[in-house]
């Protein structure tokens, strides 16, 4: 095993217990593949799924995958106005699963995202019945400092570029805590412990994936 696949599973295995103690349900997967075998088992069938566009499950098989065992998966992009696009995005926070990815989380049991129309942060804090946020290992941080700082000046930027936002990050390449109309920043998120124990399903995987 390679230094970095046994320092991934070293630091996985001391979070997932950290992760325990917030209420939140951690799993370790190798690798990206084994990661969506475990959560089609998880999931199950007969559900209303939704999906904050992350980049680490935007895969066609995945999802057709989830749609063969039953399942119903709401396109985020089946709107044409921005009333039917305000109806999909309350339809998206009342889903029965949602699929995420998260801007750091840290070696503390803290999930940190940052979101611009803010309807990825609403369904993990409230709304559907089970959310599974799956995390590349290169996104787990020490603490609630260097994640902030993580979410802003790495994930909130490359997100800004890969959109086109023309906000000052794109061209400094850091954060400038903007107020653009355009800042894909409105909301910045920690989620520190799950009420409903076990409603956050964490999935950890011992890869570098997404921003
Ligand atoms: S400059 Fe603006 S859009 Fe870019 S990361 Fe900072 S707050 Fe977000």
């Amino acid at each position: 095993m390679s230094t970095k696949k046994t320092y991934y599973e070293t630091k996985a295995k001391a979070l997932i217990n950290v992760l325990k103690n917030h209420n939140f349900d951690p799993y370790y997967c190798d690798c990206i593949d084994d990661a969506k075998k475990l959560i089609i088992n998880l999931l199950g069938s007969n559900k209303v799924i939704s999906h904050g566009g992350s980049m680490t499950l935007m895969d066609n098989d995945f999802y057709e995958c989830l749609e063969k065992n039953g399942n119903e998966i709401i396109n985020r992009f089946d709107y044409k106005t921005p009333e039917e696009q305000k109806e999909l995005k309350k339809k998206e926070v009342t889903a029965d699963a949602y699929f995420t990815s998260c801007n750091a989380l840290t070696m503390e049991g803290e999930i940190i995202n940052i979101d611009g129309l803010s309807n990825r942060v609403s369904a993990i804090m409230y709304g559907p019945d089970e959310v599974y946020i799956v995390v590349g290992m290169n996104k787990v941080v020490p603490n609630r400092e260097i994640g902030l700082s993580r979410a802003s000046n790495v994930a909130a930027v490359q997100n800004a570029i890969r959109l086109n936002t023309g906000t000052p990050c794109t061209k400094g390449g850091r954060c400038f805590n903007c107020l653009d109309e355009h800042t894909i920043c409105c909301n910045i998120v920690i989620t520190r412990y799950s009420r409903i124990k076990n409603r956050i399903k964490i999935i950890l995987v011992g890869e570098e994936l997404g921003y």
